[in-house]
């Protein structure tokens, strides 16, 4: 065994695309299988775990960050934008009631976004 070996590039992207596939699979298989929907994306979180890839955040926003839960939007969460000072993003847990707040931009546009007129 190397010591403190990092996983070369190659297999942080295979990790990643496996990732990517595996989201789609539970999204697309949450209606008929909840429960196999939420192997998926056990499977997902292992496989970020052991190869440290970090899971790209719309998925993360997709965990419970409780119950460790699939949760999606219309599905098995409630999602409520609240509008005080900054606008925030709440989205319920089905399953235990947890929240996971996080913060929108609105009516922000970065410099690069600005595309300029032909
Ligand atoms: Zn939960």
């Amino acid at each position: 065994m190397f010591e403190g070996g990092e996983l070369g590039s190659a297999s942080k992207r295979i990790a990643l695309q496996r990732i990517h596939k595996l989201f789609q699979l539970a999204r697309d298989t949450i209606v008929e299988d909840e429960k196999l929907a939420q192997r998926y994306v056990d499977i997902a979180r292992k496989l970020s775990m052991a190869t440290r890839t970090s899971m790209p955040l719309e998925y993360r926003r997709q965990i419970c960050r409780e119950c460790k839960r699939f949760i999606l939007p219309g599905v098995n969460c409630r999602v409520r934008i609240q509008q005080r000072r900054e606008t925030h993003i709440v989205v319920t847990c089905g399953y235990c009631g947890t929240y996971i707040r996080y913060p929108v931009k609105v009516g922000r546009v970065s410099k690069n976004e600005i595309k300029k007129k032909p």
